[in-house]
């Protein structure tokens, strides 16, 4: 890593470099400049400088040796032995990006009393599930899971290693990257691999503006972290020749300085990601009270309601209803799409949806290109019918 160089020969402590950092990184303690972690290596300070004191010290990156790494290596979350769903996302993801690079899929998982859903992960294909299976490890602990997870990447030096971008993930992915020596590409969307192994890490950049594709060439593994409800979940395969290894849960792995009192379950928010059906609203609503009318047949096909940025800026809808690229990202059985004009920012949170209905005035707006059923008309026409039609039907089977 580079740092900021002192000569203490020409520094006179005058305090101009403290004055002209943005970062506020810049300290004098105990006679000595003092560079903090909040340093960006702006190098103003060294421009800045009257005596010329300060330069900036560029150490040689030290690479790995790329051949000696091999594999994909997940982890799966679990709370009290539910298996977060993003862990059969990456599962899916990973055995695809092992398969195409002639390579295995592990797994490592960490809980109490978790050999059942060990077993049940083997069921969707991966070469080996890990894990570490301690009363101690009940609990999402940051310390010995980081210590956990270090030591499988440590023995079996994957190529790859994947965790879902969830709070849990987000806060061990850094922390394992950073005791591997590697890089982390956060919040990824998309991911695949080239002939020679390195893996493409596409995620939104500059405020979902542009799409960047990061590779880690220099280091391995090359870790990332996923978005839930972006990636296809597996599915169990009917022979999984894999095996469960258990790993030994010494003192040392469970040292930590964190002591849990107690836990509050917290009310879930399970958000439009979990809905099976979502009827989403564009501007083409037109006013707030259009919303209603959306709700109400989303209510009758025991779905949930969505909507475009705009109608989260004009203040008509929560910002967890967004879909998009700086919203949600959605993968219901039906999505029912009224008034949206199908914005690239928009269709990057639901084109994964497994049939899309588009209802627009204009024939030519760009969501029927991802519609699998579009429908040129006004909204206020169709909804009414669809939902006449839903309540006939409903009806006649007698249903409530
Ligand atoms: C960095 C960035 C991030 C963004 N992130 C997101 C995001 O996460 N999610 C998101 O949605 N947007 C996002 N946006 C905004 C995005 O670019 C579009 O502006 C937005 O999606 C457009 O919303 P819309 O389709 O509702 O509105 P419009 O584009 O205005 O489309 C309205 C549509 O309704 C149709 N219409 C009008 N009246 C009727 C009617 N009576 N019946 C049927 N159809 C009708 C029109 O023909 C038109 O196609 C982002 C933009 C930026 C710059």
């Amino acid at each position: 890593m580079s740092t900021i160089r002192v000569d203490v020969s020409r520094c006179t402590l005058c305090g101009e470099c403290v004055a002209a950092c943005p970062f506020d990184a810049v300290e004098i303690v105990q006679g000595a400049l003092h560079f903090t972690e909040a340093c960006r290596l702006c190098r103003i300070c060294i421009r800045r400088c009257p005596q010329e004191a300060l330069a900036l010290e560029e150490r040689p990156r030290e690479h790995t040796e790329r051949g000696t790494y091999r594999d994909v290596l997940i982890f799966a979350e679990q709370h009290e032995g539910h298996v977060h769903p993003v862990t059969y996302e990456l599962i899916g993801k990973g055995l695809e990006l092992a398969r195409e690079l002639g390579q295995k899929l592990h797994v490592v998982l960490i809980g109490s009393g978790v050999r059942v859903q060990a077993d049940h992960l083997l069921a969707y294909g991966p070469a080996t599930v890990y894990v570490f299976d301690h009363p101690d490890l009940r609990w999402f602990r940051i310390e010995p899971y980081t210590r956990a997870v270090v030591r499988v990447a440590q023995e079996i030096r994957p190529n790859i290693m994947l965790l879902g971008a969830t709070p849990i993930g987000r806060s061990l992915a850094p922390r394992i990257a950073a005791r591997l020596g590697t890089g982390l590409t956060a919040d990824c969307t998309s991911l695949s691999v080239k002939p020679n192994g390195d893996l493409v890490q596409t995620r939104p950049a500059f405020g979902g503006n542009v799409m960047a594709q990061i590779v880690t060439p220099g280091h391995r593994p090359q870790m990332a972290t996923i978005r839930y409800k972006v990636m296809a979940p597996a599915r169990p395969v009917q022979a999984a020749p894999g095996r469960v290894v258990e790993l030994l849960c010494d003192e040392d792995l469970l040292r930590t300085d964190i002591e849990v009192l107690g836990f509050t379950p917290y009310e879930l928010d399970r958000g439009i990601e979990e809905a099976d059906v979502i009827v989403a609203a564009g501007r083409g609503i037109g006013r707030a009270e259009g919303l209603a009318l959306i709700g109400q047949l989303a209510e009758l096909l025991g779905g949930a309601v969505g909507v475009t940025r705009p109608l989260v800026e004009q203040g008509w809808a929560d910002h967890r209803q967004q879909v998009g690229m700086s919203g949600r990202t959605v993968r219901p059985r039906l999505y029912i799409a009224c008034g949206i004009s199908g914005a690239v920012q928009h269709v990057a949170g639901m084109r994964g949806a497994e049939h899309i209905v588009a209802i627009n005035t204009d024939p030519e707006a760009p969501i029927f290109d991802v519609a699998h059923l579009g429908l040129v008309g006004d909204l206020y026409e169709i909804v009414p019918k669809l939902i006449d039609d839903l309540k006939e039907g409903a009806a006649l089977h007698g249903l409530p």
